[in-house]
This record gives structure tokens, C-alpha cells and sequence, in this order.
């Protein structure tokens, strides 16, 4: 129960209508987009400017509560979701979502840190230029959260990750001070680049309020394609045949098992899937290109060509942008049709490429010989060698078995993922749900440079306890 003064020093910051305390209200803000996690907050407090946000961490201060940052909500490992203990606020930034400069020309977007993903893919639209950071949440998901995650997402192949795609940011630190790094700047070498120590922090070290983005010319025609293959090294050897064919206009080449697809169809209200897959694995992949349609398709062809080479049983390739926004539907709705299926054990992991094939051949076969009803459901961004490996029970087994055995069903992952040099969270971040497996992977030179981070930067613990570290 929040104290009667505390609660009037955050209305006083963000006016009554902003502060929520109801149950009824706060519900939403206090469970995780999986529901894995749920835990109490005192407040939920809705700032809609920087200065706002900086008066509610100050008042946050004064009073000993921690401060548990939220975008969206659409985070995968309880980052955004309080503890059970201890006195918190969730602090969310989705009023503060003004999209504040387009700047052509410098090729920078200035955004607050709760405009979602698309509302400024669609502000760089309308100016002609393209924001090239897309993933399947992001009519949810916000800036503020992509960043504090460093997510990825399917346009990783050719722009890079949250963290490539950022030239400055505005933060509130733990003291309640705002730093105002919003320079749009592609070469400063004034001293250690701060930004970098707050994308990926989760929100530990400190809240980012606004973002300085690039931008990029707008691809003047796009092609896809659903190539199927027989193996992930048939898969892996079409990725460097595409490379050499489409250089960096290959924009995604996304995996996808047999298993992962099928349970798509009834997502999308359909009898069957409007591809039939035969072979164990399908690839989308996309072009990007800046000619024309006709050439982007003639690229893409020309990769998939059988006769010329390419490792595939068989390809389609979209005629028109529907079908290619029917294929990607594939894609995308993989994790939603997983929930609706009772969800699965989710990792996140990453390998080199040459380590791919062989870790999903071995690490299926270890699970087979721990547990007969285990169904691994593999996809992801194999051209970043980013798998989504969950692991699921097969038909007839009830979803929770999985679950029973979690830590169990982690450790041969994870094991199977840093004996090839790879990280256990590619892309989703640590929150509370990886924390403790991190600490185990990572060295204690590593364990210590990032403890030392977090003093310097939030001596009292303050920003979002209980995640990352
Ligand atoms: C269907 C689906 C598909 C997804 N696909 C991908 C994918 O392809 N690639 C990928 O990387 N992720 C993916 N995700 C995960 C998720 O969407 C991303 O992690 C996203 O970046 C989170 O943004 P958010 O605004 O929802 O953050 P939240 O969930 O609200 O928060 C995530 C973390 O960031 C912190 N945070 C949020 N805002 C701020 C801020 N302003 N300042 C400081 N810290 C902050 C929170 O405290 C928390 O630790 C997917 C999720 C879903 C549900």
C-alpha cells in the first residue's frame, strides 16, 4: 500500500489522471505479454513528458521505491513485470510518444521513447525514408523497450540490431538527472559512447525517454519467396548462395521447421496452410531492392533456380505484395500460434553458423533420449545464426509437462549452446527469466565489469531490481 504522501508527490508530477492505483487498472501493467509473471506495484504512472518522467524517478528517490520501466509490455523475459517484494512503481512511457523531428536530409528521426515500433516506421514513411527495425510485436512494442532490449527482429541480415540503428538518446538516470545525448551524429569520438551502456540495459540503469534513429532510402520494390529444403546446412548454403547473388539486398532469411508452421493454419482461421510444406525446414526470404520489381524477382529466381545450383526440394515466390504479406503472416504468427497452444520452453539463443545444424541435430537428439514426448519447435533468423529453439511436448501431451521440467529442459540447451560458443539470449534480453542461467554462462570478469556499470550508475539499486543482473 502506497503512503498517502508518496502517491501525492507522483500526482503531483503527472496529474491524478496519471497515476493509477485500482486494481482494475494496474491488472494489465503487472503481468507479463506471456503470463509467466505477475507481481505488486504501488502505482502505475503514466508520464507524458521528459521533465515528468524525471519528477516521478526524483519522487521515487525521496521515498525508497524502485522503479520498474515499461514500454509496451511485449517483453519475453519479465523485464517489464515488478517483483513480488519490496516497494515498486511500474513506470510507463506509453504517453510519452511524440514523434519530435524527421530530419531527411541528416537521414534521423527524433522519437520519445513510447511511440510504438510502427508508429514510426510510419512517421519515416510518410517523409519517404524507411525505419528498418520490424518484428512481429511491433504494433505494441515501443522504442523505449526495443532499445533497453537491443531487439532484432527479420531486418537484422541488412541493418543490424535496435543498437546499429541509434545514433543518441535522452535518459533519465537513477538521480533523477536527464541526460540529453540526442545528437545525430554518425562519427563522435569525444570520449566513451554512453549510449551504448544503456541499449540492452534493460532498464536497470536508467530510463530512456527519447531516441535519435537513422534512417534509410525506401526500397523501391521488395520480393519473397518460401524456398523449401531438407536440411539446415541446405538452408545455411542457400544463405550464402543468396548473399553472393543478392549482396545487401538480402534482407531476411527467416527459418522455420515443419513443426513450428503447422500449428499457423488454425491461427489464421484456415483449413490448411496455403503452401504445402513437404520438407523439414522453409526459409522466407526477401529482397530489397533498389531498381525495381522486376528485378528483385529476377534476383530472387536466379537464387532459387534448382538448375543452377540451389540446394532447395522447392521454392514459391510472391506475385504480388499480398501474397508476400500472406507469407510473412507465416512467419509472424509463429509465436502467437505457439501460446495458443499452451505455450512451450522458450530459448533465445545465437551460434556461429557453422555451429547450427549441428547443434539442432544433437540437441534434438539429446532431448528424444531424456523425455519421449518432447517436441522441439525451431525458428528464427538463421541469417543472423539466431534460433528460437522451444521446446514443446508433442500432440497429446499436455503443455504443462514441458514446463515441470524447465530447468532441466534449459540446462541441456543451454550446455549444447555454450559448448559452441553461442549466448543464451539473442535477442530477448536476460529479465527475470534468464538472470539466474546468465550469471552461471557469463565469466566472473564479465559478472564484474557489469556489476561495476550498475553501481556507478544506480548506487541504491533503484532501476527495475531483480532483472539482468
Ligand atoms: C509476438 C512477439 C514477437 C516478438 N519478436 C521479437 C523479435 O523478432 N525480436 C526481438 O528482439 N524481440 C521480439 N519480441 C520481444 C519484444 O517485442 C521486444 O523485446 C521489444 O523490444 C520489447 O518492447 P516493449 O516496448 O514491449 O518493452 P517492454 O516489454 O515494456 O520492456 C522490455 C524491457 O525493457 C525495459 N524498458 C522498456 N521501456 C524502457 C525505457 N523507456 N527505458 C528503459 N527501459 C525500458 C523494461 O523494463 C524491460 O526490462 C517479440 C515479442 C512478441 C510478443
Amino acid at each position: 500500500m502506497a503512503s498517502s504522501s508518496f502517491l501525492a508527490q507522483l500526482i503531483e508530477a503527472v496529474g491524478p489522471r496519471n497515476v493509477l492505483t485500482d486494481a482494475a487498472d494496474t491488472a494489465a501493467f503487472v503481468t507479463d505479454w506471456r503470463n509467466r509473471f505477475t507481481g505488486l506495484a504501488e502505482a502505475v504512472v503514466l508520464p507524458t513528458t521528459s521533465p515528468q518522467a524525471a519528477a516521478v524517478v526524483l519522487a521515487c528517490r525521496r521515498n525508497g521505491v524502485a522503479i520498474v520501466p515499461q514500454g509496451g509490455n511485449t517483453g519475453l523475459c519479465g523485464g517489464a513485470t515488478p517483483g513480488q517484494v519490496g516497494r515498486s512503481i511500474v513506470l510507463s512511457t506509453r504517453r510519452m510518444n511524440r514523434i519530435r523531428d524527421v530530419d531527411p536530409q541528416n537521414d534521423t528521426i527524433t522519437v520519445e521513447a513510447g511511440c510504438t515500433l510502427q508508429a514510426v516506421q510510419h512517421a519515416a514513411r510518410d517523409a519517404g525514408r524507411l525505419f528498418p527495425l520490424s518484428l512481429a510485436a511491433e504494433g505494441s512494442c515501443t522504442i523505449g523497450g526495443n532499445l533497453a532490449t537491443n531487439a532484432g527482429g527479420t531486418q537484422v541480415l541488412r541493418y543490424g540490431n535496435a543498437r546499429d540503428l541509434t545514433l543518441g538518446l535522452e535518459v533519465v538516470l537513477a538521480d533523477g538527472q536527464v541526460w540529453d545525448g540526442l545528437r545525430g551524429l554518425r562519427k563522435d569520438n569525444s570520449g566513451y559512447d554512453l549510449k551504448q551502456i544503456f541499449i540492452g540495459s534493460e532498464g536497470t540503469l536508467g530510463l530512456i525517454t527519447a531516441a535519435t534513429l537513422k534512417l534509410f532510402a525506401l526500397p523501391r520494390a521488395r520480393a519473397t519467396a518460401l524456398a523449401q529444403v531438407e536440411s539446415i546446412d541446405a538452408a545455411i548454403a542457400l544463405l550464402a548462395r543468396m548473399r553472393a547473388a543478392a549482396g545487401s539486398t538480402l534482407t531476411a532469411f527467416e527459418l522455420m521447421s515443419r513443426e513450428s508452421l503447422q500449428p499457423v493454419a488454425p491461427l489464421l482461421g484456415l483449413q490448411r496452410l496455403p503452401v504445402e510444406i513437404a520438407a523439414p525446414w522453409t526459409v522466407l526470404l526477401e529482397v530489397s531492392d533498389h531498381e525495381d520489381e522486376s528485378h528483385a524477382q529476377a534476383v530472387l529466381e536466379a537464387g532459387l533456380d534448382p538448375e543452377a545450383g540451389a540446394p532447395i526440394v522447392d521454392a514459391v515466390v510472391a506475385a504480388s505484395l499480398a501474397q508476400s504479406e500472406h507469407l510473412w503472416r507465416l512467419r509472424e504468427a509463429i509465436p502467437e500460434a505457439q501460446a495458443r497452444a499452451g505455450g512451450n520452453v522458450k530459448h533465445d539463443i545465437s551460434l556461429p553458423l557453422r555451429g547450427v545444424a549441428d547443434f539442432v541435430r544433437q540437441t534434438g537428439e539429446h532431448l528424444q533420449r531424456r523425455f519421449e514426448w518432447v517436441q522441439p519447435l525451431v525458428f528464427g533468423h538463421l541469417g543472423d545464426g539466431n534460433l528460437h529453439y522451444n521446446v514443446g511436448c508433442r500432440a497429446g501431451v499436455p503443455a504443462q509437462t514441458a514446463f515441470e521440467h524447465e530447468q532441466e529442459l534449459n540446462q541441456i540447451v543451454y550446455e549444447a549452446v555454450a559448448a559452441r560458443g553461442g549466448s543464451i539470449s539473442a535477442e530477448h534480453g536476460l529479465g527475470q527469466l534468464k538472470r539466474q542461467a546468465a550469471a552461471h554462462y557469463k565469466s566472473a570478469v564479465e559478472l564484474e565489469l557489469m556489476r561495476s556499470l550498475k553501481q556507478a550508475l544506480d548506487p541504491d539499486g533503484r532501476m527495475n531490481p531483480g532483472k539482468l543482473l
